[in-house]
């Protein structure tokens, strides 16, 4: 059989890995070397060469997206190629997923030995806030002195360590001791509930492996050969669970760059790959240092920034290819400016015959795409935000599934006390609280307590004729459902329950936008096919579990990655952290200055801002042709304006590296413009055309209504010239410069 197709096109490290013997591996290497590329051909070589049935083969990726990707990659290379056909059917049967996708899968197998619900909710990151929030009630704590969030982050960096609450050594400290009270209430709560947070998933599937013998034999049988890719920002109790599952004979190949570890703010070990060869044994490591995706110019800056940290594990990365553009930068004047100045640099590439969706624009935080949303969709450009604003996490849909739940489970307390008054039916915060007073003395859950307090008179008959409308709407939705598809289902459950009216009438365009993304529910649930997804469940599962079930928890688990128009031609704006493992073409990184990036709360942290670093090694790895770095010297953050320096990561960038994208030379710069020596640029089309008005860009000056502010805009011409000034009080605002009766500073 010719299996050369598996190794053309590699270079003899990449060959070396694909085809190593049975084996642990540890391939260790930079951005853009292939790693993610070995993985793929190494199942294929597994499957192809040694006849492992997909069966016996797990794969860890970073994203449920990367997971449906590496499937798509891994059915394009053996389609075809396959002697046997029905192995491309059988790959299906391969687990791909992530580490909480893959645990949410075993937790649902063993539901029964974990004391779970076989319907156990799970919680995400709001709901777990909320949940948070009562049990500090409860608990009578002050939210100022203990907030809520804080005691978040406690629980989820407790679990992602693998600690329960009764091995917890608070000691005398009351820091501590409050925590771990919080924490124990909490738990106690889920417990009785059967709430499931995300790393509640991870712990537990590792408790499931190490508390049942005969289980973890039946999973270390079935996978002989594990694959994980982006190690570097496992956790430990992934790790744990990871060395648990192989045993002594599973095969592991971890893939990782230690750069890249940005995830140690969720409690990612970069550790775990200096950990990797001596817990697992004869491991062989493997280096790539050829990077295939960016230019030459790009991989120098990308090397001369992430040099500055120190601890690295010291990997040399090279490229064949030419030097390539220089890179770009624009010091703006505000965000808005950077924001124009972003998308006419859009619109000149896309006329130069390239696609938008060769384009990503990675920030720092995420309140920093509204701007550069608005200033695409003036220009009419089509955009999609990667895993920002998720569907599944707006409030409309929550509420919409939150009745999808009570369908499920009438005694799930999250989503009964979401919508028990949404749409407002008269049931006041005051009884809810009654009948939560009441749950919580009778030990039962919110709708049994709504329902004694009914019958039992105990609620005033106000109260109570509104509690019984809600009880006899969740029951009669459950028996009118009962024989409808999954979305016929969901319409009659946002239309009966009022939902729909209720979104629609809201004011303005939110109300229509809220509507149409519960039409667009409904058009997932059309849609909803639930053996395209990398959490699918064994197929004698399936069987059992409703559709809805299967919709509701796939929901939960793809919220945080895009889900709507993968395929359309768009400009992708997306954080930095979730562009790892992407690549693209052009690629702006906006925002590029101190107190934003590197985050000003980690700039005086040695070792978060060596993180801030990887993250921006990340950004620029991104690019394969061009790269574009932006920042603003005044931008409003958090409502107030901000004067930020350039990042100390863009002079970190080898000056020979960069070309500076200037206005022409008659603008004068405002008063504390920060020279920089880098090249000269030529950018014609982002001359500014305000020199004729008496005014330049940048310029600061006075309205009588609307105060000092600087010149960030000029359009059009003569008596008809506007002028956009961002104004320090009032914000950006166009005026007609005639009319505006400006006077310069
Ligand atoms: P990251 O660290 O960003 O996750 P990676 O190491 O996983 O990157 P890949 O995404 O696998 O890198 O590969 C980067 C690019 O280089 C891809 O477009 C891939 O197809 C290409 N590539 C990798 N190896 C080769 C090769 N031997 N010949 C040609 N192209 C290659
Ligand atoms: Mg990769």
């Amino acid at each position: 059989m010719d299996v050369s197709y598996l190794l053309d096109d590699l270079n003899d490290a990449q060959r070396e890995a694909v085809s190593a013997p049975a084996c642990n591996q540890l391939i260790l290497a930079g951005a853009g070397s292939g790693k993610t590329r070995v993985l793929v051909h190494r199942i294929a070589w597994l499957i192809q060469v040694e006849h492992v049935s997909p069966h016996s083969i797990m794969s860890v990726t970073f994203t449920n997206k990367a997971a449906r990707e590496m499937r798509g990659r891994l059915e394009d290379l053996l389609d075809g190629n396959l002697l046997d056909s029905n192995l491309v059917g059988n790959s299906r049967s391969m687990w791909v997923g992530t580490f909480h996708g893959i645990a949410h899968r075993l937790l649902k197998a063993h539901w029964k030995i974990l004391n779970l619900p076989q319907n156990f909710q799970i919680l995400d990151s709001d709901d777990q806030l909320r949940l948070v929030k009562r049990v500090c009630q409860t608990l009578k704590l002050d939210e100022t002195k203990w907030p809520p969030r804080q005691a978040q982050s406690y629980i989820n960096s407790q679990k992602d360590e693998g600690q329960r609450p009764q091995y917890i050594q608070a000691g005398g400290d009351p820091y501590a001791v409050t925590m771990l009270q919080i924490y124990t209430a909490y738990e106690e709560i889920c417990r009785s509930g059967g709430l499931v947070d995300f790393g509640e998933l991870l712990l537990r599937a590792h408790e499931l492996l190490l508390n049942n013998p005969d289980i973890l034999q039946h999973y270390q049988r079935r996978f002989p050969f594990i694959l994980v890719d982006e190690f570097q920002d496992t956790n430990t109790i992934q790790y744990a669970w990871l060395r648990v599952l192989a045993g002594n004979t599973g095969c592991v190949t971890a893939v990782g760059d230690d750069d890249q570890s940005i995830y140690g703010w969720r409690g990612a070990k970069i550790e775990n790959i200096q950990r990797f060869t001596d817990d697992f044994k004869q491991s062989q490591t493997v280096r790539l240092e050829q990077n295939y995706r960016s230019t030459g110019l790009i991989l120098k800056a990308a090397n001369g920034v992430i040099q500055n940290n120190f601890g690295r594990l010291g990997k040399e990365l090279r490229t064949d290819a030419g030097d390539g553009e220089p890179l770009s930068l624009y010091a703006a004047f505000n965000e808005h400016d950077e924001a124009r100045f972003i998308v006419e640099s859009i619109q000149q590439w896309v006329k130069e015959g390239n696609r938008y969706d060769s384009i990503a624009i990675l920030y720092r935080s995420n309140a920093q795409s509204r701007v550069l949303e608005e200033a695409l969709l003036r220009e009419n450009i089509a955009y999609r935000i990667y895993g920002g604003q998720r569907f599944y996490d707006r409030l409309e849909i929550k509420n919409a599934l939150s009745y999808l739940r009570l369908l499920v489970n009438n005694n799930d307390d999250t989503a009964f006390e979401r919508v028990i008054n949404t749409p407002t039916r008269g049931i006041g915060g005051k009884t809810v609280e009654q009948i939560r007073l009441f749950a919580r003395q009778e030990g039962c859950s919110l709708w049994d307590s709504a329902q004694r307090m009914v019958d039992e008179k105990i609620l005033t008959p106000r109260a109570s004729g509104a509690v019984n409308v809600f009880l006899q709407l969740i029951r009669q939705l459950q028996v009118q459902t009962l024989e409808s598809s999954l979305d016929e289902q969901a319409d009659k459950v946002i239309k009966q329950s009022g939902l729909y009216e209720f979104h629609k009438n809201e004011k303005g365009e939110k109300g229509q936008a809220r509507a149409e993304n519960l039409e667009e529910l409904v058009n997932a649930c059309r849609a909803f096919n639930p053996n395209d997804l990398a959490t699918q469940t064994d197929q004698e599962q399936q069987e059992d579990a409703p559709l809805l079930v299967q919709f509701l928890d796939s929901a939960s688990l793809d919220a945080g990655e895009g889900q709507a128009d993968e395929f359309d031609d768009a400009v992708q704006l997306m954080t930095l952290h979730s562009a790892k493992g992407l690549e693209f073409s052009r690629v702006f990184m906006a925002g590029v200055e101190e107190n934003l990036f590197p985050h000003r709360m980690s700039a005086d942290d040695p070792e978060r801002l060596e993180e801030e670093r990887r993250l921006c090694y990340v950004g620029i790895t991104r690019a394969m042709v061009k790269l574009t770095i932006s920042y603003a010297e005044t931008r409003r953050m958090h409502g107030t304006e901000n004067f930020n320096r350039v990042s100390r990561f863009v002079k970190e960038i080898p000056s020979d590296c960069i070309s500076e994208v200037r206005l022409k030379t008659q603008i004068q710069r405002p008063l504390g413009y920060n020279k920089q020596s880098y090249k000269k640029p030529s950018n014609a089309s982002l001359q500014e055309k305000g020199e004729d008005s008496g005014y330049y860009l940048g310029q600061k000056v006075t309205h009588a209504m609307f105060g000092d502010g600087a010149i960030t805009h000029f359009e059009g011409q003569e008596n008809n010239m506007r002028v956009q000034v961002n104004f320090v009080n009032e914000g950006s605002k166009w005026l007609v410069l005639q009319y505006a009766n400006l006077q310069a500073l």
